[in-house]
């Protein structure tokens, strides 16, 4: 299924993390399917603490095969092995953020994982690269 995906970071070289982090997934992807890949955008910070740095956004689409459950492993993973570290702040700055918007036509919740993710419509950081890759997606809402 295609699988699209929101990158965001705003700690550290987030051009660069956000690269690294769509190298990893373009790992995870079928091999020999396409990758749709939109460009950067610098998006100020939305309900984060005070003083947090400006955000790097984009949206990928790869194919995977596999489960919801597996996908979320993978960009939990690549949150990881990036240097991403828990913070109970919310919205703290992050040096990645892999946030799952969809895979396929699944509908999915679990108390770790929901599907499509319930807040991608409302955030104009994940339209404005999805519309670049998946207008369809997106027709009417930005
Ligand atoms: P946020 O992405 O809202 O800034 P986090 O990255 O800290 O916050 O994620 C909080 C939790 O959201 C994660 O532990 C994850 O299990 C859960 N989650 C629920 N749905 C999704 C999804 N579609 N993609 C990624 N994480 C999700
Ligand atoms: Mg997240």
């Amino acid at each position: 299924a295609r699988a699209g995906i929101a990158l965001g970071s705003n700690l550290g070289d987030a051009a660069a993390n956000i690269a690294e982090a769509i190298a990893r997934l373009e790992v995870v992807s079928i091999p020999g399917e396409p990758v749709l890949k939109a460009s950067l955008h610098r998006t100020a910070p939305v309900n984060c603490p005070p003083g947090s740095p400006d955000f790097l956004n984009t949206v990928v689409e790869i194919a995977f095969d596999g489960t919801p459950s597996e996908l979320l492993a993978h960009t939990q993973r690549i949150e990881r092995e990036l240097g991403r570290v828990p913070n109970p702040v919310r919205n703290a700055p992050r040096v990645i953020d892999v946030d799952i918007l969809y895979l396929g036509d699944i509908i999915y919740q679990d108390e770790g994982l929901t599907l499509p993710h319930p807040r991608m419509r409302e955030r104009e950081f994940v339209l404005l690269p999805l519309s670049e890759i998946r207008p369809d997606m997106v027709e009417g809402n930005c």
